[in-house]
């Protein structure tokens, strides 16, 4: 069978400028779901991605793994999917499927993940991800998307929101009223703050400056907020906080934040600082707190994370935007000017 060629747009240097670039597909194994791409969200590691931040950038890199997609082609062994559904693919496309993680279903912390981009596949090819017309995917890493939830809506999901939910599911069904903190509100902290909302908890939004008061607060539901700059405010909250999630994607210090959390409190951090991180010992020791860590979440919790959205008849913050207003629109995410996620519409973009 011919191979399919297909329009992405890639960076191609650590500029991160993201242009057309034409590439081709394999051709559709037995186990393989192949989707026109629909919409696809826009994640502040693909920025770091694009611009080399993490040191693993392999260019020409075509970012973008919160991809919604309407199926036009199944393997010959694949019967959960119909041509037609639509289906969402997240932040990994394999994984070795043999190890302790694959085989308890965090296939996540596989250490043989194959990422949806800036991955290299079985076959030795680089991995491309969501911005682009068309893509193929092994069906174990397609979910699908319920029929209730908008392509649009549920694009954000399949990154932002699996992360979020992951480290949050510990707290589903907690008999405790738990205060929740939730610190950065991008992408990832809006979509925290709905899900924290809705297991019940008491959400507090911990944000570096005033401007996102009265979203948190009237078009979020979140109960208290608090400006990490102002000693005051920070004061009074003081012991207050059963967990923070932490989704800044900068250096950030942590024992300004460490003293809101109570007694055997957990700091949660899934943004990605470029350099490392600094806290005190006694910050933990005095109160028996802990730092922990989450990488996104398992296949099983992304279906779940979307189920629990229709569900619970939750809507994301989303601005959509066409493909030619993506470089833009990064530029906007770096000045922390987006209410909360940009979602590309990329078969609106015509990029073929
Ligand atoms: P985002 O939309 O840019 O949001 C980050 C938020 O953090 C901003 O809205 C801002 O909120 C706050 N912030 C930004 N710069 C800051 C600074 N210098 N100091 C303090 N606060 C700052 O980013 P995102 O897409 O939500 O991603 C957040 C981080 O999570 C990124 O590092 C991303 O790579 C990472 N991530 C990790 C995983 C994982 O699996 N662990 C998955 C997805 C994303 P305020 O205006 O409220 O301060
Ligand atoms: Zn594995």
């Amino acid at each position: 069978m011919e191979r399919r060629r297909v329009i992405g747009w890639a960076a191609r240097d650590s500029s991160g400028l993201l242009s057309p670039y034409s590439f081709t597909l394999r051709e559709t194994g037995p186990e393989d779901v192949v989707f026109k791409v629909l919409y696809c969200g826009m994640d502040h590691t693909d920025l770091h991605q694009m611009r080399n931040e993490i040191h693993m950038t392999n260019y020409p890199l075509v970012p973008g793994h919160e991809v919604v997609g309407e199926v036009v082609e199944l393997g010959s062994e694949v019967r959960k999917f119909r041509v037609k559904d639509n289906v969402g693919v997240g932040c990994i496309v394999g994984s070795c499927g043999e190890c302790l993680s694959c085989k308890s279903n965090i296939e996540q912390y596989c250490n043989n993940i194959i990422l949806t981009y800036n991955g290299t596949y079985k076959d030795g090819r680089s991995t491309q991800g969501g911005f682009s017309s068309l893509m193929v995917v092994d069906q174990k890493f397609v979910v699908r998307i319920p029929e209730k939830l908008a392509p649009e809506q549920a694009a954000p999901l399949l990154c932002a929101g699996v992360t979020a939910y992951s480290p949050l599911k510990q707290f589903k069904g907690s008999k405790k009223a738990l205060n929740a903190g939730i610190l950065g509100l991008g992408g990832v902290g809006h979509l925290g703050v709905l899900i924290a909302k809705a297991m019940g908890h008491h959400v507090t939004v911990i944000s570096s400056s005033d401007k996102k008061r009265v979203e948190a607060l009237e078009h979020l539901g979140a109960d208290a907020f608090l400006v990490s700059t102002n000693a005051a405010e920070m004061e009074r909250a003081a012991n207050s906080l059963d967990y923070i999630l932490d989704t800044v994607p900068a250096v950030h210090p942590l024992q300004s934040y460490l003293p809101l959390l109570k007694v055997e409190g957990q700091l949660i951090l899934v943004g990605v600082a470029p350099q490392p991180l600094h806290f005190s010992s006694v910050d933990l020791i005095l109160g028996k707190k802990m730092i922990s860590g989450s990488f996104i979440g398992s296949m099983e919790e992304t279906q779940e994370i979307l189920e629990f959205w229709a569900e619970k008849g939750l809507t994301s913050m989303v601005e959509v935007v066409k493909m030619n207003y993506v470089n833009k629109a990064f530029e906007r995410m770096e000045r922390n000017d987006v209410r909360y996620r940009f979602v590309l519409d990329v078969a609106g973009s015509n990029l073929e």
